[in-house]
Protein backbone atom coordinates (compact mmCIF):
# COMPACT_ATOMS: atom_id res chain seq x y z
CA UNK A 1 0.00 0.00 0.00
CA UNK A 2 1.31 3.43 -0.92
CA UNK A 3 0.63 5.91 1.49
CA UNK A 4 -0.17 9.98 -0.37
CA UNK A 5 2.59 12.41 0.86
CA UNK A 6 2.45 16.33 1.23
CA UNK A 7 5.50 18.15 -0.48
CA UNK A 8 5.38 21.73 -1.77
CA UNK A 9 1.34 22.18 -2.15
CA UNK A 10 0.97 18.98 -3.73
CA UNK A 11 -0.05 15.63 -2.97
CA UNK A 12 1.61 12.64 -4.42
CA UNK A 13 2.09 8.78 -3.61
CA UNK A 14 5.02 8.17 -1.84
CA UNK A 15 7.42 6.78 -4.80
CA UNK A 16 7.34 10.30 -6.35
CA UNK A 17 7.35 11.88 -3.20
CA UNK A 18 11.17 13.71 -3.80
CA UNK A 19 13.11 16.73 -2.55
CA UNK A 20 16.68 18.06 -3.96
CA UNK A 21 20.05 16.79 -3.17
CA UNK A 22 20.59 20.73 -2.94
CA UNK A 23 18.46 21.07 -0.17
CA UNK A 24 19.73 22.46 3.27
CA UNK A 25 17.72 19.75 5.15
CA UNK A 26 19.90 17.14 3.36
CA UNK A 27 22.94 19.18 3.52
CA UNK A 28 23.57 20.94 6.45
CA UNK A 29 19.69 19.33 8.63
CA UNK A 30 18.77 23.11 8.16
CA UNK A 31 15.13 22.32 9.11
CA UNK A 32 13.06 21.71 11.87
CA UNK A 33 9.89 18.88 12.71
CA UNK A 34 6.90 18.43 14.37
CA UNK A 35 5.20 14.90 15.17
CA UNK A 36 1.40 15.23 15.88
CA UNK A 37 -0.80 11.99 17.23
CA UNK A 38 -3.42 10.94 15.72
CA UNK A 39 -6.24 8.55 17.57
CA UNK A 40 -9.78 8.04 16.90
CA UNK A 41 -8.79 9.92 13.10
CA UNK A 42 -8.31 13.29 15.28
CA UNK A 43 -5.90 15.21 15.78
CA UNK A 44 -4.09 15.53 19.57
CA UNK A 45 -2.50 18.73 21.04
CA UNK A 46 -2.74 20.18 17.37
CA UNK A 47 -2.24 23.92 18.37
CA UNK A 48 0.27 23.13 20.99
CA UNK A 49 2.65 21.52 18.00
CA UNK A 50 2.00 24.60 15.43
CA UNK A 51 3.07 26.94 18.04
CA UNK A 52 5.87 25.37 19.06
CA UNK A 53 7.08 24.78 14.79
CA UNK A 54 6.41 28.72 14.83
CA UNK A 55 8.49 29.23 17.66
CA UNK A 56 11.40 26.56 16.15
CA UNK A 57 11.22 28.99 12.40
CA UNK A 58 11.57 32.18 14.40
CA UNK A 59 14.65 30.44 16.25
CA UNK A 60 16.41 29.78 12.90
CA UNK A 61 15.00 33.23 11.42
CA UNK A 62 12.96 31.05 9.18
CA UNK A 63 9.41 32.45 7.92
CA UNK A 64 6.39 30.40 8.75
CA UNK A 65 5.50 29.16 5.24
CA UNK A 66 1.88 28.18 6.28
CA UNK A 67 -0.23 29.79 8.93
CA UNK A 68 -2.15 27.46 11.15
CA UNK A 69 -5.65 26.70 9.46
CA UNK A 70 -3.18 25.79 6.13
CA UNK A 71 -1.58 23.57 8.33
CA UNK A 72 -4.22 21.92 9.87
CA UNK A 73 -6.21 21.54 6.41
CA UNK A 74 -3.35 19.77 5.13
CA UNK A 75 -3.31 17.14 8.38
CA UNK A 76 -6.62 16.51 7.81
CA UNK A 77 -6.15 16.24 4.56
CA UNK A 78 -3.64 13.33 5.23
CA UNK A 79 -5.54 11.84 7.58
CA UNK A 80 -8.61 11.36 5.05
CA UNK A 81 -6.48 10.53 2.02
CA UNK A 82 -4.82 7.94 4.01
CA UNK A 83 -7.63 6.54 5.73
CA UNK A 84 -5.85 6.89 9.12
CA UNK A 85 -7.42 5.83 12.31
CA UNK A 86 -4.29 6.21 14.68
CA UNK A 87 -0.60 6.84 14.47
CA UNK A 88 1.25 10.07 13.53
CA UNK A 89 1.92 12.48 11.30
CA UNK A 90 5.43 13.76 10.79
CA UNK A 91 5.93 17.23 9.33
CA UNK A 92 9.11 19.12 7.97
CA UNK A 93 9.96 22.29 7.22
CA UNK A 94 13.54 23.22 5.89
CA UNK A 95 14.96 26.41 4.86
CA UNK A 96 14.92 25.13 1.41
CA UNK A 97 17.36 24.74 -2.07
CA UNK A 98 20.44 26.38 -2.59
CA UNK A 99 24.13 26.56 -3.34
CA UNK A 100 26.06 24.73 -0.58
CA UNK A 101 27.05 27.44 1.52
CA UNK A 102 27.20 28.47 5.16
CA UNK A 103 25.61 31.49 5.33
CA UNK A 104 21.57 31.25 4.62
CA UNK A 105 20.54 31.63 1.15
CA UNK A 106 18.23 35.21 0.93
CA UNK A 107 15.99 33.95 -1.33
CA UNK A 108 15.33 30.21 -1.02
CA UNK A 109 11.74 28.79 -0.83
CA UNK A 110 10.95 26.84 1.98
CA UNK A 111 10.43 22.84 1.45
CA UNK A 112 7.32 21.25 3.06
CA UNK A 113 6.86 18.08 3.43
CA UNK A 114 4.27 15.39 5.28
CA UNK A 115 3.64 12.16 5.82
CA UNK A 116 1.51 9.76 7.93
CA UNK A 117 3.01 6.58 10.01
CA UNK A 118 0.24 3.91 10.82
CA UNK A 119 1.08 3.00 14.32
CA UNK A 120 -1.37 1.55 17.15
CA UNK A 121 -0.28 3.92 20.02
CA UNK A 122 -3.18 3.69 22.48
CA UNK A 123 -2.82 -0.02 23.32
CA UNK A 124 1.06 -0.11 24.02
CA UNK A 125 2.53 -3.03 25.37
CA UNK A 126 5.56 -0.29 26.99
CA UNK A 127 2.60 1.72 28.61
CA UNK A 128 1.73 -1.94 30.45
CA UNK A 129 4.97 -3.51 31.66
CA UNK A 130 6.79 -0.24 31.63
CA UNK A 131 10.18 0.11 29.19
CA UNK A 132 13.87 0.66 30.58
CA UNK A 133 16.51 2.81 30.49
CA UNK A 134 19.88 3.33 30.48
CA UNK A 135 21.73 6.61 31.11
CA UNK A 136 24.39 7.87 28.09
CA UNK A 137 26.18 11.27 28.53
CA UNK A 138 24.33 14.53 26.50
CA UNK A 139 26.82 14.97 23.97
CA UNK A 140 24.15 17.46 22.15
CA UNK A 141 24.29 20.31 20.87
CA UNK A 142 23.10 23.60 23.25
CA UNK A 143 20.04 24.61 21.30
CA UNK A 144 17.91 21.40 22.26
CA UNK A 145 14.71 23.71 22.46
CA UNK A 146 14.90 24.25 18.63
CA UNK A 147 13.01 21.04 16.86
CA UNK A 148 15.31 20.41 14.44
CA UNK A 149 16.37 17.55 11.93
CA UNK A 150 19.73 16.51 13.59
CA UNK A 151 18.87 13.40 15.00
CA UNK A 152 22.03 11.15 15.13
CA UNK A 153 23.04 11.57 18.50
CA UNK A 154 19.47 10.76 19.65
CA UNK A 155 19.83 7.79 17.35
CA UNK A 156 23.12 7.06 18.68
CA UNK A 157 22.09 6.61 22.46
CA UNK A 158 18.58 4.06 20.90
CA UNK A 159 21.34 2.05 19.48
CA UNK A 160 23.29 1.97 22.36
CA UNK A 161 19.86 1.25 24.69
CA UNK A 162 18.96 -1.60 22.06
CA UNK A 163 22.22 -3.15 22.31
CA UNK A 164 22.15 -2.84 26.22
CA UNK A 165 18.90 -4.82 25.89
CA UNK A 166 17.12 -1.89 27.09
CA UNK A 167 14.43 0.32 25.08
CA UNK A 168 16.04 3.95 25.15
CA UNK A 169 18.53 6.28 26.82
CA UNK A 170 18.18 9.04 29.38
CA UNK A 171 20.67 11.63 28.98
CA UNK A 172 22.67 13.08 31.42
CA UNK A 173 24.92 16.43 32.21
CA UNK A 174 27.07 17.75 34.79
CA UNK A 175 25.23 14.65 36.73
CA UNK A 176 21.60 15.69 35.83
CA UNK A 177 19.31 14.37 33.70
CA UNK A 178 18.42 16.28 30.62
CA UNK A 179 15.67 14.07 28.88
CA UNK A 180 15.04 11.27 27.00
CA UNK A 181 16.24 10.64 23.02
CA UNK A 182 13.07 11.34 21.94
CA UNK A 183 11.06 12.08 25.19
CA UNK A 184 10.77 14.50 28.47
CA UNK A 185 12.16 12.35 31.38
CA UNK A 186 9.96 12.43 35.06
CA UNK A 187 10.42 11.31 38.16
CA UNK A 188 8.14 11.05 41.25
CA UNK A 189 8.87 11.13 45.22
CA UNK A 190 6.95 11.13 47.83
CA UNK A 191 3.72 11.67 45.03
CA UNK A 192 4.99 14.68 44.15
CA UNK A 193 6.36 14.69 40.46
CA UNK A 194 9.69 15.92 39.61
CA UNK A 195 10.43 16.68 36.16
CA UNK A 196 13.29 19.24 34.73
CA UNK A 197 12.45 22.79 34.26
CA UNK A 198 12.20 24.88 30.83
CA UNK A 199 15.36 26.09 29.27
CA UNK A 200 17.40 25.75 26.32
CA UNK A 201 18.91 22.28 27.63
CA UNK A 202 15.69 20.40 26.77
CA UNK A 203 13.54 20.49 24.24
CA UNK A 204 9.63 22.00 25.37
CA UNK A 205 7.68 18.97 25.19
CA UNK A 206 3.68 19.41 24.28
CA UNK A 207 3.18 16.19 26.02
CA UNK A 208 4.95 17.41 29.10
CA UNK A 209 2.97 20.72 29.02
CA UNK A 210 -0.67 19.07 28.52
CA UNK A 211 0.72 16.44 31.43
CA UNK A 212 1.83 18.75 33.66
CA UNK A 213 -1.38 20.90 33.49
CA UNK A 214 -3.60 17.76 33.87
CA UNK A 215 -1.50 17.14 36.77
CA UNK A 216 -2.16 20.11 38.65
CA UNK A 217 -5.78 20.71 38.15
CA UNK A 218 -6.09 16.80 39.63
CA UNK A 219 -4.26 18.44 42.43
CA UNK A 220 -0.56 16.56 42.03
CA UNK A 221 2.53 18.68 43.43
CA UNK A 222 4.75 19.37 40.55
CA UNK A 223 8.26 20.40 40.95
CA UNK A 224 9.94 22.24 38.09
CA UNK A 225 13.88 21.73 38.59
CA UNK A 226 16.59 19.16 37.36
CA UNK A 227 17.25 16.07 39.06
CA UNK A 228 20.60 13.79 39.33
CA UNK A 229 21.09 10.18 38.27
CA UNK A 230 21.07 9.04 41.54
CA UNK A 231 17.95 10.79 42.33
CA UNK A 232 15.87 8.94 39.63
CA UNK A 233 17.55 5.82 40.41
CA UNK A 234 16.08 6.46 44.03
CA UNK A 235 12.39 7.53 43.12
CA UNK A 236 9.43 5.86 43.70
CA UNK A 237 8.62 6.07 39.94
CA UNK A 238 9.83 7.34 36.72
CA UNK A 239 8.13 8.04 33.43
CA UNK A 240 8.41 9.65 29.99
CA UNK A 241 6.16 11.79 28.26
CA UNK A 242 6.05 12.33 23.89
CA UNK A 243 3.63 13.03 21.81
CA UNK A 244 3.30 9.08 20.59
CA UNK A 245 3.93 7.39 23.44
CA UNK A 246 1.90 9.73 25.91
CA UNK A 247 3.24 8.88 29.51
CA UNK A 248 5.07 5.71 29.90
CA UNK A 249 6.12 4.11 32.71
CA UNK A 250 10.11 3.45 33.39
CA UNK A 251 10.75 0.35 35.48
CA UNK A 252 14.51 0.28 34.98
CA UNK A 253 17.51 2.67 35.17
CA UNK A 254 20.90 0.91 34.42
CA UNK A 255 20.38 -1.65 36.58
CA UNK A 256 18.28 -0.22 39.07
CA UNK A 257 14.52 -1.38 38.93
CA UNK A 258 12.55 1.80 39.22
CA UNK A 259 9.09 1.08 42.05
CA UNK A 260 9.93 -2.92 42.39
CA UNK A 261 10.15 -2.74 38.46
CA UNK A 262 6.55 -2.23 37.92
CA UNK A 263 4.55 0.62 36.51
CA UNK A 264 3.49 2.82 39.23
CA UNK A 265 0.00 4.55 40.43
CA UNK A 266 1.12 8.18 39.52
CA UNK A 267 2.22 7.18 35.94
CA UNK A 268 -0.88 4.97 34.98
CA UNK A 269 -3.22 7.83 36.19
CA UNK A 270 -1.41 10.12 34.63
CA UNK A 271 -1.73 8.24 31.29
CA UNK A 272 -5.43 7.73 31.96
CA UNK A 273 -6.29 11.21 32.28
CA UNK A 274 -3.85 12.36 29.53
CA UNK A 275 -5.35 9.92 27.14
CA UNK A 276 -9.54 10.52 28.06
CA UNK A 277 -8.49 14.44 27.70
CA UNK A 278 -6.87 14.73 24.64
CA UNK A 279 -9.05 13.01 22.97
CA UNK A 280 -12.22 14.61 24.29
CA UNK A 281 -9.81 17.98 22.77
CA UNK A 282 -8.88 16.20 19.78
CA UNK A 283 -9.85 18.17 16.43
N1 LIG B 1 12.48 15.60 23.97
C1 LIG B 1 13.01 15.23 22.80
C2 LIG B 1 14.49 15.27 22.61
C3 LIG B 1 12.16 14.81 21.74
O1 LIG B 1 12.69 14.45 20.56
C4 LIG B 1 10.76 14.75 21.96
C5 LIG B 1 9.81 14.28 20.90
N2 LIG B 1 10.08 14.74 19.64
C6 LIG B 1 10.27 15.14 23.21
C7 LIG B 1 11.16 15.56 24.20
C8 LIG B 1 8.78 15.13 23.52
O2 LIG B 1 8.12 16.18 22.87
P1 LIG B 1 6.57 16.09 22.51
O3 LIG B 1 5.85 15.82 23.77
O4 LIG B 1 6.25 17.43 21.96
O5 LIG B 1 6.42 14.97 21.52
Amino acid sequence: MSRIVYVNGEYVPEEEAKVSVFDRGFLMADGVYEVTTVIDGRLIDFDGHAARLVRSLTELEMASPLARDELLEIHRELVRRNDLIEGMIYLQITRGVADREFTYPEDAAPTVVLFTQARGLVDSPAAARGIAVISIPDLRWRRRDIKTVQLLYPSMGKMAAVKAGANDAWMVENGFVTEGTSNNAHIVKDGRIITRNLSNDILHGITRATVLKFAREAQMEVEERPFTLEEAKEADEAFVTSASTFVTPVVKIDETAIGGGAPGPVAKRLREIYLDETRKAAI
